[in-house]
């Protein structure tokens, strides 16, 4: 079987000093293309480098709300202009909003997450949304100001607002380790609602590992867990599963085999 990580970053500092190791592991588990995600500008950055190292990697660049004040989105379309293989540049993010950290800033990440809406716009590609404690207020700003070449939701952690908003505009959704976890109840009820051709897996590394390897740097290598667990969730054979999600992310991504 063959795996898309949607969601990673191997941009980040815990991999410097082992990352070949790492990689090897992923694809001796089949994982055969991955997006990595910046955050900020320099993540962006490196993203894009590490496409020229690794011609399965492909790169997301983008503002996420933690950094909000700290970069601009006029820095990450300089990012864009000045990138040579713009081709490997596949999606903006991930941008959105997070309420779970820091609250006090709600008015600036809203604009933050709408001027990238509208630079994803510009530059013709897709976004990765990361939403956390903030769904009514992501589904008000993806109303309002609609990415018009694709929008894909992050770590999808189903609630009553976001699930209405992924079934009325045809949003993507990426499960990660987050659907192995004992209190995702949420994701019973709604998993039957969403159909196959919405939905990606991701693993969000080095973060958010599934529930039975809490503790560890979470990497690609655990995809197979994901779309296990998922195909458990749709009632369907993995093998069947795992070529529509890989379809389904070449197609997001606008990327040719
Ligand atoms: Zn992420």
């Amino acid at each position: 079987m063959k795996y898309f990580d949607t969601h990673a970053h191997y941009n980040d500092e815990k991999f410097k000093d082992n990352l070949d190791n790492v990689l090897e592991e992923c694809k001796s588990v089949g994982v055969d293309k991955i997006v990595n995600i910046g955050y900020n500008t320099e993540s962006s950055k490196k993203a894009i480098e590490m496409c020229d190292t690794y011609d399965y990697m492909y790169a997301a660049i983008g503002i996420h709300p933690s950094d909000v004040g700290k970069c601009t989105p006029q820095e990450i379309e300089e990012i864009y202009n000045n990138a040579k293989n713009k081709e490997k540049i596949v999606a903006i993010g991930e941008i959105g909003l997070d309420y779970y950290w820091v609250k006090d800033n709600k008015e600036a990440q809203i604009e933050l997450f709408k001027e990238q809406i509208k630079l994803a716009n510009k530059l013709k590609l897709p976004i990765a949304v990361h939403s956390r404690d903030a769904s009514l207020d992501t589904y008000k700003v993806l109303k309002e100001c609609p990415a018009k070449y694709g929008t894909l939701l992050h770590c999808f952690s189903p609630t009553d607002d976001l699930v209405r908003l992924v079934l009325e505009n045809g949003y993507m959704v990426a499960f990660g380790g987050n659907i192995t976890y004992n209190r995702a109840k949420s994701f019973a009820t709604y998993m039957d609602m969403i159909p196959v051709s919405q939905i990606v897996i991701e693993t969000d590394s080095p973060y958010l590992p599934p529930a039975n390897l809490r503790g560890t740097v979470n990497t690609s290598k655990n995809l197979p867990i994901i779309l296990e667990k998922l195909a458990e969730y749709k009632k369907m054979p993995v093998e069947e599963l795992s070529k529509i999600v890989y379809r389904n992310s070449l197609e997001f991504f606008n990327i040719k085999e």
